[in-house]
């Protein structure tokens, strides 16, 4: 076909991957139901910026692994989780899960035949056992209005809150901090407010590679004069716009945090008008950052106690001063401590409420955010209502029509472990694949493997469909509208660009046609209908609707939606539980050292050209040829002592298993630390990694295992 043959449209939409939430249009060719190019639009995170994955990546949704039937598991299948994997770890060779191995031990079925086993399924399991016999992830890669169906569905539906996702792996333990200290998990300034920032202290996160266009308003910022204070365990490419760059040791940000404050606090750099009018308990902060000065911490952290305190005094003199963190701080079994470090940190100095200030988490998926804010978590309903609050309970009772329980669910390790014990005993996964996100995920496929009925709804055979019963095809991105939220708070619509291919069908319809097949309908006219009533319970988001949202969309909280984009900064005055609590912390051991059988730290993380388990971005082919296979990351000093060459092969042990991995030496990392990205299935990261979790936020320790490195003959 040549181009004067394609008949094109332009559908105006979001990028389908980051947290930042670029606003883009695709270019469609009518014909073909394919995307045809992607272009950046003036939106509020972007002004048309795009990274490679915006820009190149949507050739996914038109693969020929599209799942276009619904399947079911043929009687006398392999063995649950065997195709992808088998007794010695991942099975070779690599790449996303190719169909022409599972297909054959599954078979096509109607809609009708594959719903009424749902309803049977899950619906059996709950009449027989209870509904807290099951359980549901959802996605924060889908829209508020199916996060905010898939969380009904399970409350009302099937009589339990054991509904969790993804943001269990990467920011609650930075939500459960934010609430206890503020009352609120949203960020309270925008990225973009970095342009009016004195210093951007920006932690535990690598923008460039993980929120690209957020980074590149950083650089923006760094060359009009704010000054960058990175810090980090791995080197990040915005280091090389810093003004300091503190590498400490991993594990120890609690203590590195309390000796800046130690700084601020006895150099008098406090804003104690501020502390007097907005925080309480400063006096704890006081007395527990005595013993944590620079020099006592400086052996332990690995940075000199000159550069510690001069990190500290260009922080606490700033007039405006703004933190940025990611899972560098959130993924530890003191995430939460780490976070309540920061949340000090910014009170004591008084920085937030005013332009150029505040707390910004950057949050991963594309609608983690609003995921979280439609209750897609075990504890809380839309806009982080308790589940135990009986004032709530009443409210959502008489919403969804159905009694509610009051016990806060299970998180998604508290699932797994649920489904090994056999208190669980049926899932429905939507968007998800724990197989290859979760951490150890020997244990997970164990878990996977005994469920009596899983249910996975998805667009592409992952491997944790390969333990499903049944498997439902559902959309992908641009295949439907719906809202999605970014890590600014800002909410915007997507809007269908592509029909589904084949038979697979909208998400949120899939989700109302399980209510039905279990007793629960969920009727709507059309996905807007679901908006709104996720919008009347959800008070963040009052006043917006599908229209008011239009091309542009809204930051919430939106008091006067006909006027205004919404509030780039919230809690200028007060926070929503009034004063800020400040929680002191202290610095507390690793949750597996290091020793002489496993000396290296392993670190987890991602790299720019791909997305989560890879399933999306591991079959658009401008990514896939980028960057095609895992890698360990190794020092040059470390891999001389290991015998390690760069490009060779090398296998990567735990205390819970072992990964084939080719090596890549770079001086970005630390000595004595090892990366590996964790999108790659035949090269698990999480194979490796350590299943404790954050005794608050839940959050699994991805930033820190034990492992040792040792080469290995070529493949
Ligand atoms: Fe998409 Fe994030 Fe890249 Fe923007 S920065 S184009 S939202 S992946």
């Amino acid at each position: 076909m040549t181009a004067v043959d394609v008949k094109a449209r332009v559908v105006d939409s979001v990028c389908p991957y980051c947290g930042v939430g670029c606003a883009l249009s695709w270019v469609v060719d009518t014909q073909g139901n394919r995307i045809l190019e992607a272009r950046g639009r003036d939106g509020a995170a972007n002004e048309g910026r795009l990274c490679v994955k915006g820009r190149y990546g949507f050739d996914y949704a038109t693969h020929a692994h599209r799942l276009t039937k619904p399947l079911v598991r043929r009687e006398n299948a392999y063995p649950k989780g065997a195709l992808s994997w088998d007794d010695n770890g991942p099975r070779r060779p690599g790449g996303p899960v190719d169909p022409e191995t599972v297909l054959p031990h599954f078979r096509e079925a109607s809609w009708e035949e594959a719903l009424e086993r749902v309803g049977q399924g899950l619906g059996g399991i709950r009449d027989t056992h209870g509904g807290d016999a099951l359980a549901g992830f959802g996605s924060a890669k889908g829209s508020n209005e199916e996060a905010y169906l898939f969380q009904k569905l399970v409350r009302a539906g099937f009589g339990t809150n054991n509904v969790d996702h993804c943001t269990r792996l990467c920011h609650a333990s930075s939500v459960a901090a934010l609430l206890e200290g503020i009352g609120s998990g949203g960020v309270t300034n925008i990225v973009r407010d970095i342009e009016r920032a004195d210093v951007a202290l920006i932690t535990g996160c690598n923008p460039t590679e993980n929120h690209p266009v957020a980074a590149t308003f950083m650089k923006d910022a760094a060359a009009n004069g704010t000054e960058l204070l990175v810090v980090n365990t791995r080197r990040p490419r915005i280091a090389d716009y810093a003004a300091m760059y503190l590498e400490i040791r991993p594990g120890t940000d609690v203590a590195f945090y309390n000796a800046m404050m130690h700084v601020i606090i006895n150099e008098g750099l406090t804003d104690d008008a501020f502390i007097a009018a907005r925080t309480e308990n400063v006096e704890a902060i006081r007395e527990n950052v005595q013993e944590y000065s620079p020099e006592a911490v400086a052996g332990l952290v690995g940075v000199d106690a000159e550069r510690i305190t001069e990190a500290a005094r260009r922080f606490g003199r700033a007039n405006a001063a703004m933190l940025f963190w990611g899972m560098g701080i959130s993924q530890h079994t003191h995430g939460t401590d780490n976070a309540r470090c920061l949340i000090a940190l910014a009170m004591i100095t008084g920085n937030t409420g005013r332009p150029g200030t505040g707390l910004h988490p950057l949050r991963g998926q594309n609608n983690v955010q609003g995921a979280s804010d439609a209750g897609l978590i075990p504890m809380m309903y839309p806009d982080y209502q308790k589940v135990s609050d009986p004032d709530a309970q009443a409210r959502f009772e008489a919403l969804w029509g159905r009694t509610l329980s009051p016990e806060p669910g299970r998180t998604v390790t508290e699932i797994t472990d649920g489904a090994l014990d056999g208190a669980i005993r049926g899932m429905y996964i939507l968007g998800e694949n724990p197989f290859v996100s979760d951490p150890d995920v020997a244990k997970v496929r164990k878990a996977l493997g005994k469920l009596e009925f899983l249910v996975v709804q998805d667009i592409f055979l992952t491997e944790t469909a390969e333990f499903a019963d049944v498997i439902l095809p559902g959309s992908a991105f641009a295949e439907k509208t719906g809202t999605v939220t970014n890590t600014d708070r800002r909410v915007q619509v997507g809007r269908q660009a592509l029909q589904p291919p084949g038979e697979a069908r909208q998400d949120w319809q899939i989700i109302c046609d399980i209510g039905e097949r279990i007793g629960y309908p969920m009727r709507y006219p059309d996905v807007s209908a679901v908006f709104d009533e996720f919008a009347s319970a959800t008070g963040s988001y009052a006043g917006l609707s599908h229209a008011v949202l239009g091309d542009r969309g809204r930051w919430y909280p939106c008091p006067d939606p006909e006027h205004s984009e919404g509030e780039p900064i919230v809690f200028k005055e007060t926070f929503p539980r009034g004063r800020a609590l400040l929680v002191p912390a202290r610095q507390s051991p690793p949750v597996e050292a290091t020793d002489a059988a496993y000396p290296l730290v392993l670190n987890t993380g991602r790299v720019l050209e791909h997305w989560h388990t890879g399933t999306m971005t591991r079959r658009s082919a401008a990514l896939h040829d980028i960057s095609p296979e895992g890698f360990v990351e190794i020092h040059p000093d470390d891999a001389a002592a290991y015998g390690v060459a760069d490009g060779g092969w090398v296998e990567v042990t735990s205390r819970r298993g072992q990964i084939r991995i080719r090596a890549r030496l770079r001086d970005r990392v630390a000595r004595g630390s090892v990366f590996i990205p964790m999108h790659f299935r035949e090269a698990c990261a999480n194979v490796l990694t350590h299943p404790a979790v954050d005794p608050f936020g839940k959050i699994p320790a991805f930033k820190y295992c034990a492992v040792r490195v040792d080469p290995v003959a070529a493949e």
